[in-house]
């Protein structure tokens, strides 16, 4: 396998995993097997990059800023940032609204179809965990993200994870970097430099296994889907999210090459094992180091401008995601609520996943969670809201993978743009994990 690219690596793993887990689920004791002897090779995998991305945030935000040696420059990348993200999920929303409304996949499904799903699904702990996820968030006060983005130690804000809080923290050290005297700042940048060449090299590491890990995600996955004749009742409300992820895709291809100048094939060969990663693992957070790997080292953007935008993106800017709640939303309305489509209801749905995407979780299903809060926006029925997302329930995995792609491809998309537009976008370097190996193998 030595000589095949990465991206080929990772889908005969992908392949092969896929089918493993068809034929495990017509084996006795199959589905069990794959629980016990290959999921955990998974999950060992992403908590690998789970490991890595907090320290990789951390010491390329701190870094990268500090190399800018201009303050101005953060207000204009960080507007930038924030603005064409915006404008990338408007066009996610826009493009999702405009396909589910064209091809009204939820107007003739049978009684029957809906009686089936609501038994199986309604009071699922699948559907009940979403719900109650939704109310803890439905329940804060508006101002609470904000006040989420400020942490009060930043140990625990490391420790947990919590992405805006870690990147708040190393914008403002490496900000006061800046603000110092070159030579009292000099020892901490050249640490946070040498941290941040470690984590990458643990990319490139963990990234030799991605073709084994990805056969173990996805086998899982495969093993989970018990019911094919609900996925078929299913199958047009799914076709219109993945046909609105292509559009989306191919206009990321189109701003890379108007924008940036380069070939939309050669963007997507560079970016592609970060894609494939997120579709297999459904979770940008979990993806965020390779993208960041990728971004750097493969499309050339230089790290002051992906260490703030790419862990920015993974945390707030999901179009794929938002593609899916404006589908999924008004699908459910044309099955249950047909009155509620309406045209104002539809521009409540713009606005309201948009935020929502803003505030989804870079963690699987996250995006099923702030559906419920685009729906109860428009005046959604309380009593008919379990059923609404048992109907879509049975298809949410694959689309959350399909989603998750769209997002880092965007993200990874908006970096290239944002570097552009500052001079900071580069002839790539890759590097590779043995690139030091011959002086220390001894
Ligand atoms: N899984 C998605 C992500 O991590 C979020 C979602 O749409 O559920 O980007």
């Amino acid at each position: 396998m030595k000589k095949l690219a990465l991206h080929w690596k990772i889908l005969i793993g992908m392949f092969l995993g896929i089918l493993f887990g068809f034929l495990m689920n017509s084996v006795d004791g199959g589905k069990g097997f794959v629980t016990d002897w290959i999921k955990p090779l998974g999950t060992i995998f992403i908590n690998l990059l789970k490991l890595i991305a907090v320290p990789l945030i951390l010491a390329s935000l701190i870094k990268g800023i500090s190399d800018l040696k201009d303050i101005s420059k953060i207000k204009k990348m960080g507007g930038r940032t924030i603005i064409i993200y915006v404008l990338t999920t408007l066009v996610a929303i826009v493009i999702g609204l405009t396909i589910v409304n064209t091809v009204q996949p939820g107007k003739g499904m049978s009684q029957d179809t809906i009686e089936k799903i609501k038994t199986k699904y309604e009071s699922s702990d699948g559907v009940k965990d979403k719900m109650d996820k939704a109310k803890v968030t439905k329940d804060a006060g508006p101002l609470q993200p904000l006040v989420d983005i400020f942490p009060q130690n930043i140990f625990q804000a490391l420790g947990d994870a919590k992405m805006l809080q870690i990147i708040f923290f190393a914008l403002f050290v490496g900000i006061c970097l800046l603000l110092i005297p070159e030579n009292k700042a000099a020892p901490l940048v050249n640490f946070f430099d040498s941290l941040n060449e470690v984590v990458m090299k643990m990319v490139d590491l963990i990234m030799l296994t991605a073709p084994y890990a990805v056969f173990a995600l996805l086998a899982n996955v495969i093993i989970a889907f018990d019911d094919t004749e609900i996925l078929m009742k299913l199958l047009w409300y799914a076709l219109c999210v993945v046909g609105g992820l292509l559009l989306m895709i191919a206009f990321y291809l189109m701003l890379v090459s108007v924008y940036t100048k380069k070939s939309p094939m050669w963007f997507l060969k560079q970016i592609s094992p970060a894609q494939l990663l997120a579709f297999s693992t459904s979770s940008s957070a979990a993806t965020l180091p390779v993208t960041m790997e990728r971004v750097e080292e493969h499309l050339g953007v230089d790290k002051e401008v992906s260490g703030f935008v790419l862990p920015v993106g993974a945390t707030i800017n999901m179009d794929g995601t938002s593609l899916y709640q404006a589908v999924a939303a008004v699908f459910i309305m044309q099955v249950i609520w047909p009155e509620g489509l309406t045209f104002t209801n539809q521009l409540v749905i713009v606005a309201t996943a948009l935020l929502a995407s803003i505030g989804s979780a870079a963690v699987p299903s996250a995006g099923m969670v702030m559906l419920v809060i685009v729906l109860e926006s428009i005046g959604f029925p309380e009593e008919l809201l379990p059923i609404g997302l048992a109907l879509i329930f049975a298809v949410d995995r694959p689309l959350d993978m399909c989603r998750t792609m769209v997002n880092v491809t965007g993200d990874a998309t908006v970096s290239m743009i944002v570097a552009k537009s500052l001079g900071k976008l580069h002839d790539p370097k890759p590097k590779d994990w043995d690139d030091n190996y011959d002086k220390v193998k001894g």
